[in-house]
Formats: C-alpha cells, structure tokens, sequence
C-alpha cells in the first residue's frame, strides 16, 4: 500500500505535534521499521479528541505504546501512527478508599506497579516484569507470573475513531482472553482503573522484587527485542504447551537470518543483534514456525503484532 495522501491542511488545527514520514524503528523495542506517513503526538485528550472529530474517514489509524510487543514493518505504516506520551497520558492517582489505581494509557506499567507498592496496595506486582504501557497491557491482557490484566482491572475507558464520547468498558466488556481483548484495535485506551488489596509497601516490595528477579534470569530484557514471540499453544488434550520448548525441540534456539536470531536465553524470544530489518525479524519468526510444524505438528501463533507494509 503507497503513502496514504495526507490533505495539507491535514493536522493545522492540533496543538500536539503531527510530523510527516518520521521514522518509528526508534519508539520501537526491535527498533526496525519504516516510517509512519504521519506520526501525532496529541498534547492532551481533547486535543486527541479534536484531531479524530476531523480526521477523514479514509486515513487508517495505528496505536502505538512503547512497541515493546510490535514488529514494524520496513515500508513503513499507513495513516496516522497516534503515541500517547508524557505527563497527560501517564498520570496515575491513588483512590485510597477504594483501594484502586487509576493509570493513564500512556502510563508504563511498572511506574503503576511502583505506585502501588508505595501505596501498599497489593496485586499490580506483576505489572514491574512487562515493559510496555497500560494501553498495551489493556489490548494485550498482558501478564505474568500467574496473573494477568483481566484479574485486576475494574474498568478502562477509550475514544473510538471519531472522538466523540469517551466509552467506557467494564473487566467482563472486555472479551479477555489469553494475551487478547476482544474490543480490538478500534478503540483509542486513555485510562485504566485497577482493583488491588490492602497490604504494606513491604510486603509488596518483595514480591515485585522476585518478579524483577525471575525475569532478568530468564528473559533477554536487554536486547532489542519484543517479547514472547509466539502464544503458548493448546495440545490435543486441551493442555496449555510452551511455545518455547517446542521451539527448542525443533532445534530453532539460536538460530539465525540476516541479522535476526532467536535468542540463544529464551527461544520464544527473536532478538535484533544489531542490524536486522524488519523483514529478517518476521521471516525468522515464520522460518521457526515452519519448523516446529515440521516436528511436533503444532501450529504456533504469533503473539507479536506485525504492523504496516512491506518495503
Ligand atoms: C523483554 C520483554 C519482556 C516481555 N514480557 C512480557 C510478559 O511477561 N508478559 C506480557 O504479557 N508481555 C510481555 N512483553 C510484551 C509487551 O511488553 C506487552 O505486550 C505490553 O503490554 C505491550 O505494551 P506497549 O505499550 O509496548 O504496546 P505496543 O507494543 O506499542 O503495542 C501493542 C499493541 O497494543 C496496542 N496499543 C498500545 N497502546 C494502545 C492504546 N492506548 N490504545 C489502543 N491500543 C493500544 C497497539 O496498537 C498494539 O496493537 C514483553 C516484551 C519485552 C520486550
């Protein structure tokens, strides 16, 4: 798909910034990618509300957190690429009486996984082993270590793409499943409130602190990368199976194109060792496919988003 034509006057009445052909390979994990036809940064949500009221029906949209579970493709992406960044987006309250945390989409998660160990609200530990924003953990279900986004959130609320009403999603409007919310891409996610319990910051501390722990000894968190590549797929019993160990008993651990390798600590993790495209990292992620089909039968799914075109 060419460039989508962008009006000139298109984006003249935002106060945010709208930068046309900007490069997201740097706001992503892999950093790979080409441009977006026109990256917005809204300078609050009226501004975003505004910018959707007039953005024509025609100019695809793309939300983009902290890319730390996207492939961007090398042709770049189509539309408007909408980050919500910064203080507006990131705020997150303390609701003592509730016992709640109240996070901005842009918020990311382990900032609201520190807030609530000073607040010695306990259950959003988890949140300190995902790098991404809450955005990502809403349109994810993003978890860990037993507990997900759907155990914990109350209720989120988003714009569509024509910015009107906020509208706002209780946990069970949700659809979540594994790494999944069925309310899909056409919803903008501005804030989130989580339900948590009281405890101490103490008490809190140390079970994020294991969390932190467990992951730095079993996660490549230092490399360009994007996470868990594929879902864990379900066997014939119905039983949940590691994507990683299957990707391990198709002899994949290490294996290589262009600069893209699957990395050698966890084989559910592709890493970019430093000069891989965008294309190197999906067709890695398809050769390993292929190769776990070939031995055990078992279809992976990529729980990685791949967005845009191909160059
Ligand atoms: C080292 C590493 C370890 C990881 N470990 C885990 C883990 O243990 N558990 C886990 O679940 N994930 C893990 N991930 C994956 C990733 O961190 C999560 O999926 C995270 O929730 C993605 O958030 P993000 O802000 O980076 O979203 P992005 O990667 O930027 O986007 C992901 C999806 O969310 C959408 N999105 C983002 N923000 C919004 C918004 N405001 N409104 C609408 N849509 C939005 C995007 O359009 C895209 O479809 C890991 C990733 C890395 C790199």
């Amino acid at each position: 798909m060419a460039p989508v034509d962008l009006p000139p006057t298109f984006g003249e009445a935002v106060r945010g910034e709208i930068m046309r052909g900007k490069a997201l390979a740097p706001f992503t994990w892999f950093r790979v990618g080409g441009p977006a036809d026109a990256l917005f940064i809204p300078a609050d949500k009226n501004d975003l509300a505004q910018f959707l009221q007039q953005l024509p029906d025609n100019i695809p949209i793309t939300v983009l957190g902290i890319g730390s579970n996207v492939i961007v493709r090398d042709g770049g992406v189509e539309g408007v690429v909408i980050r919500l960044v910064g203080k507006p987006f990131g705020q997150i309250h303390i609701d003592e009486e509730n016992a709640q945390v109240i996070a901005g989409a842009g918020a990311p998660d382990a900032m609201v996984a520190r807030a609530a160990v000073k607040a010695g609200l306990a259950g959003l530990e988890f949140f300190a082993g995902i790098p991404g924003t809450i955005g990502g953990a809403l349109t994810m279900n993003a978890g860990c270590y037993g507990r997900e986004t759907k155990d914990v959130l109350v209720r989120a609320w988003g714009y569509d793409r024509y910015g009107d009403e906020p509208r706002v999603f209780d946990n069970a409007d949700m659809g979540f499943t594994y790494r999944k919310s069925a309310v899909g891409p056409g919803i903008i996610w501005m804030q989130a409130v989580f339900q948590c319990e009281r405890s101490t910051p103490e008490a809190v501390a140390a079970t994020m602190a294991e969390i932190t722990v467990k992951r730095e000894a079993s996660q490549p968190i230092r490399e360009k990368t994007g996470g868990s590549t594929f879902k864990n797929p379900s066997g014939e019993n119905g039983e949940t199976l590691s994507a990683w160990k299957l990707v391990d008993a198709a002899g994949m651990r290490g294996a290589r194109r262009g600069g893209a390798q699957v990395s050698e600590k966890h084989a559910n993790f592709l890493i970019n060792t430093g000069d891989a495209t965008a294309a190197d990292i999906e067709g890695l992620g398809e050769d390993v496919r292929a190769a776990v089909k070939a031995h055990s039968g078992v279809e992976l799914h990529w729980e990685i988003k791949r967005i845009g075109r191909e160059a």
